[in-house]
């Protein structure tokens, strides 16, 4: 039994909904079928959840929230219409309304796109709609509570022969709803589809698979045809757009194969998702190469930290204690390196630095922004291949200034960090190379 999920640009319009039914009734075993809300029908159109977005931000400053709410009517209004289905749009919006009325909840507020969308398809397959704000559930700090959910999923799922269930959002303890960050529709399906326990999780989207790297950088990069879950993660961590970064760790945890495909072009093989045991032969050695910019590089130096133990463990207590995320630890000699994002590190920049003066003392501590990081993949990269060794002379034939190399023991996961402006050349480079 496989479970597929469907992403916005695949529930754009009408003709995109049969395009989906068509799929879906194309393979029996395709039973559970998670949706995401209408996404772009065109460059230049606004995804539902969006307008959603400004639907709440309306209700919040005590604005026409109705008002705002027609396009999204209208844009419900016409799928049905146009499909046939007995669905009444404006009876829906106007409960949407009132209860923003009531309350100006943003989580509830964008989780309708999805959940109209849920209502649609239900309807159109003919497969019961199953709510997720019943199954899915968050924790009191906002995080996914992964065993509950994946029981009371189970537990809803495995009696019926098929279900639509709506992507992107659950409940809080209190019996609010929640949703997931932008793009989360992807994590329910992996839910969906490790609670039911399926052979596949088909993810469908509007490309042909993930990209070895990115196509607004490198002109017509290929598509991976066959990456390992951990591949997926740090490519997608990295900035990969194929699928929502926490996604694949549900179907990881379980051993199902994801495999991402395209509904404007079903023939075509995707790219599939395995265990590292069971990647294929004679695959490409590199992966694929993705990055982000907007980083910055706290150096923190003090002399002779290196001899004694601690240094490092206080100064990573002190960026938990202000919750601060970080992306990179990098330490040499009696001097370390914390990578950061600047959107994060901006509003308790002076706080932070201001700890670390008063409980280390450092006798260098600095700050540079401006910098991205790139990361290199490949599960299959032999010793004999050299391959940063090749890298990093083809990045600096490029006269790129290198300003950080980190690379963990084992297969490769080389992370070189360049000034923001070298950034696309880089990436073109490191393309090139690998690809060589
Ligand atoms: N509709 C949501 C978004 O636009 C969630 C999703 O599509 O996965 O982010």
């Amino acid at each position: 039994m496989i479970c597929v999920k469907f992403g916005g640009t695949s529930l754009a319009d009408a003709s995109q909904f049969r395009k989906v039914r068509e799929i879906i009734e194309s393979d029996p075993r395709r039973k559970f079928v998670v949706v995401s809300a209408p996404g772009k029908r065109f460059g230049g159109d606004i995804k539902i959840t969006d307008m959603l977005e400004e639907v709440w931000k309306r209700a919040l400053n005590g604005g026409r929230a109705d008002k705002a709410m027609k396009p999204v009517t209208q844009r419900y209004a016409a799928i049905a219409g146009e499909l046939g289905l007995e669905f009444d749009a404006e009876e829906e919006a106007e409960k949407i309304v009132s209860a923003l009325s009531a309350c100006p909840d943003r989580d509830y507020c964008m989780s309708r796109g999805e959940y109209l969308s849920g209502k649609l398809m239900s309807l159109y397959l003919g497969r019961p709609f199953v709510d997720p704000a019943r199954h899915v559930f968050f924790d009191r700090e906002g995080v996914l509570d992964s065993p509950k959910t994946l029981k009371s999923l189970n537990k809803a799922l495995s009696g019926l022969d098929g279900a639509v269930i709506p992507g992107f959002y659950g409940a809080t303890p209190t019996g609010g709803i929640k949703t997931f960050s932008r793009g989360g529709s992807d994590i329910t399906g992996a839910l969906v589809a490790a609670a039911v326990g399926a052979e596949l999780y088909e993810n469908w989207t509007d490309v042909n698979g993930l990209l070895a790297a990115d196509p607004r950088v490198v002109d017509r990069p290929e598509t991976v045809r066959n990456l390992s879950y951990r591949e997926l993660r740090i490519l997608s961590y990295m900035g990969a757009s194929v699928m929502h970064a926490d996604a694949a760790r549900p179907v990881r945890e379980a051993g199902i194969p994801i495999r991402i495909l395209n509904t404007n072009y079903p023939q075509d093989e995707g790219t599939l998702i395995v265990p590292v045991s069971r990647l294929s032969a004679g695959r490409q050695a590199v992966t694929g190469v993705a990055g982000r910019k907007g980083l910055s590089v706290l150096q923190v130096e003090k002399q002779f930290v290196s001899d004694g133990a601690g240094f490092m463990a206080t100064l990573l207590e002190l960026f938990k204690a202000r919750r601060l995320p970080f992306e990179q630890c990098l330490n040499g000699i009696d001097t370390i390196s914390i990578v950061i994002r600047s959107d994060l590190l901006k509003p308790c920049k002076k706080e932070i630095l201001g700890d670390i003066r008063r409980v280390l003392s450092p006798d260098i501590l600095n700050v540079t922004d401006g910098l991205s990081m790139i990361t290199v993949v490949g599960e299959n990269v032999p010793e004999s291949e050299n391959m940063t060794v090749k890298l990093l002379a083809a990045v600096g034939a490029q006269g790129i200034t290198i300003s950080t190399i980190n690379q963990g023991a084992g297969r490769l996961n080389l992370i070189l960090g360049v000034h923001d402006d070298d950034y696309e050349k880089a990436i073109k480079t490191i393309y090139q190379t690998i690809r060589a």
